[in-house]
Order: structure tokens, then sequence, then C-alpha cells
């Protein structure tokens, strides 16, 4: 689950960390009424739970009021990235001489968290670990020790940090480091920190992405979820206990297991398509979740084709069979539908499906080519 920036924000603030004043809103009017409270020249910054909104055009300056007002009508009516604005936050603007990258996330081939820092923050930071890698510090941190003051100096000096700011930048990065562990994060990130033209420390932006196997124990942070901003179809997924990420492709993806799904998904490229959605329906999926799941899939209009690919262990193929008879019942089914089924009761899945009209393939292989071809018929 993801924070919003103002979330983020607000979280950060609690353990030190320097944050402009500011308060969100949810009409331009209320953005209005900040800026007059704030009194300075402000900042109205979109809150989506897409990176890149600067470059969307959904972050922009106002220096009166009613500027403040005018654009934040502008940006209430937005979308980026598929997603609507419905709020602003609109902080104090400050004017920035550098901005500095600083973030923590789980370094899984190491085991242990790690902090990473650039001198070359802002936006896009994913170009420069791309194209200059070099100048993105990482230091590892201890789970059991945490982070010790000369990893926050090493870091300071990695990225020619004035002087100066040394205190204070170690100050943040224990507070990030607290704010990731208390909040069990599995990414905490500033992105720009700053130092703004009178030489202070500044978080002008915050992102948080808490783990969802740890929210039964933050519960204050649970119910900051907005459904507003989450995509559909994942809200839906989620309440059938369906992993689903919804894609840009075209093949809608039916798969058990994760492993499985991800391989799919592979295969789907390897064979020339793209695929819609990555969607593990678990084990032992019964019909009612696979009828779930196909509606999901389906009510994406981007999907042309629909590949189903299960192995049958614990799930039976012949439950999955008659969940896709029962979701087909509902659901206007207007695409081709390639299955492939293989172990538990395999036999009679199949011969449930017979009659469906639907393409049977035997091998992964055969499914992925026969719903690639299946696809670029229909698009
Ligand atoms: P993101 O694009 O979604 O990461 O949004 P950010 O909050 O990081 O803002 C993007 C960029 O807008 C920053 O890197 C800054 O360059 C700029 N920006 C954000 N807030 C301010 C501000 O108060 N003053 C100025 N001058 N620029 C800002
Ligand atoms: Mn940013």
């Amino acid at each position: 689950m993801k924070l919003h920036e103002y979330q983020s924000k607000q979280y950060f603030a609690k353990f030190g960390i320097p944050i402009p004043k500011g308060r969100v809103a949810a009409t331009a009017v209320e953005a209005k009424t900040i800026a007059e409270e704030l009194g300075s020249r402000v900042v109205i910054k979109s809150q989506v739970l897409v990176g890149g909104r600067g470059k969307a055009g959904g972050i922009r300056l106002a220096k009166t009021p009613e500027e403040a007002q005018e654009v934040a009508t502008q940006i209430l009516a937005m979308e980026i990235k598929g997603l609507p604005v419905r709020k602003v936050l609109v902080d104090e603007a400050s004017s920035i001489s550098q901005e500095i990258y600083l973030g923590i996330t789980n370094d899984r081939a190491e085991r242990k968290p790690v902090m990473m820092a650039s001198a070359a923050g802002g936006v896009d930071i994913e170009e420069v670990a791309r194209t200059h890698p070099e100048k993105i510090i990482k230091v590892h941190i201890d789970p059991l020790l945490g982070l010790k003051d000369f990893q926050a100096r090493d870091i300071a000096a990695g990225i020619d940090l004035p002087r100066e700011h040394w205190r204070m930048f170690g100050q943040i990065a224990h507070g990030l480091w607290q704010a990731y562990c208390a909040s069990d994060s599995t990414l905490a990130e500033i992105n720009p920190l700053v130092i703004t033209s009178d030489n202070h420390l500044l978080a002008l932006d915050g992102k948080i992405v808490l783990d969802d196997n740890a929210l039964f124990r933050h519960c204050d942070l649970a119910e900051m979820r907005d459904l507003d901003a989450e995509v559909d179809s994942e809200i839906e997924a989620r309440k059938y206990g369906l992993s689903f990420i919804k894609l840009d492709g075209s093949i809608g993806c039916m798969v058990n297991g994760a492993g499985l799904a991800m391989t799919t998904m592979d295969i789907i490229k390897l064979f020339g398509g793209e695929p819609a959605n990555f969607l593990d329906i678990g084990g032992g999926a019964g019909a009612e979740k696979v009828a779930a799941a196909l509606r999901i899939i389906l009510s994406d209009s981007n999907v042309k084709a629909v590949l189903f690919n299960v192995f049958g262990g614990i799930t039976r193929c012949d439950e999955v069979a008659r969940g896709i008879l029962e979701a087909m019942d509902e659901v206007k089914v207007e695409v081709p539908m390639v299955v492939r089924l293989v172990g538990t009761n395999a036999e009679e899945g199949r011969q449930i499906l017979a009659d469906a009209n639907m393409i049977t393939a035997e091998t992964l292989a055969d499914a992925a080519h026969k719903a690639v071809a299946a696809a670029s018929v229909q698009a």
C-alpha cells in the first residue's frame, strides 16, 4: 500500500524530518484559503499514487491566492497516468539551490535494508540509476544495529554535501530510518531533499510504500488507504484475495502461483505479445474466485485475448473449469480464450470446457503462441 505525498511527509515530520508548511485540499477554494493562510508563494501538488507528477504538469507554483485557486482548478481536473486528481497539497514554495535523493528500501540479495543517496536528486532518479549508477551512494544497514552515525556521515561525504549540513543531514537520515522501521515500509523516500537558497535542508517530496503483510499492526496507517486513488480492478481483486496487478498489454492472464504467473508473462513476451496483468489466483482457488478473476480481467478494455494457465496441484482443474463457465454466464466474453490445464483432474477440466468454444493448448509455448495470435487478430 502506498501513502500519498502529504501523508508520507506528515509521517516523516513525526521523526524530526523538516517539511514545508502546508495542507491538503480537495477543492480549489480550499486551496485558495490555504494559500492565504500561508501568506507566501505556494506550490500546488497533485496527490496521485504515481511518480513523475512534476513532468506530467501536476506540480505548479502560484504567486497569489487567486492564482493558487486557478492552478488548483486546473490540476484538480487532470488525470495523471490514468488516475484522476482528487486532492492537491498546497505547500509554502521553496527556492531551491540543490536537489538531493535520499531513500531506504530492502536489498533482497544482501538481505538488508539499504540507504541510497545521490547529489543528482529531483525527478528521474531511475534515469540516474541507469546512466550514472556511480552517482548513487549505497549503504547497507544492519537491521539489529540500525543506521550508525558514521554511515550517515559516509553518505553525506559521498554525495559531497557541504559540511555545514552534515548535522541536519544526519538527523534526517536517522529520522528516515526510524520512519522506515516504525511503519514496516518497503520503501521510504525523499526526492527531492533540497538545500534551500537560504541554506536549509527540507524534504519537498515524500513517498512511503507499506508492507501489506504488516498492515495489521498499523491500523492508523491502514486507515489512510485512499480507495479513490487506487485502480478499481486492484481493489476488487484484493476483496477476493487475488494477487492482481494491472499492466498495459492486451493479453489477460489467469494463472495459479506467482512463479507460474511470471513465467506466463515472460513467455507471452517471448512470443511477441504483452500481458495485460499479473494475476495469481492462488492455490486451491474455487469456482467463485475464478469467476471474480475473469470478471476483473475482462473489465479491462485493452484485453484482446485471455490466457488461462493452470497447473492443477491443490487447485483442481475441474474446479477452475467450472469457475470459468460460471463466470461466462455472468460476464459477456467477446474475446478469444486460450486454456492450458495440466495436473489434477485436467482431463475432467478439459471435458467441461470442450463445449465452451475455448481454444485449448497442450504446452505453455503452444498456449502463448495461440493467445498472441488470437490477440493480434482482435486488435
Ligand atoms: P514528483 O515529480 O512526483 O516526484 O514530484 P516532486 O514533489 O518531487 O516535485 C517535482 C519537482 O518539482 C521537484 O524536483 C522540484 O524541482 C519541483 N518543486 C517541487 N516543489 C517545489 C517548490 O516548492 N519550489 C520549487 N521551485 N520547485 C519545486
Ligand atoms: Mn519526487
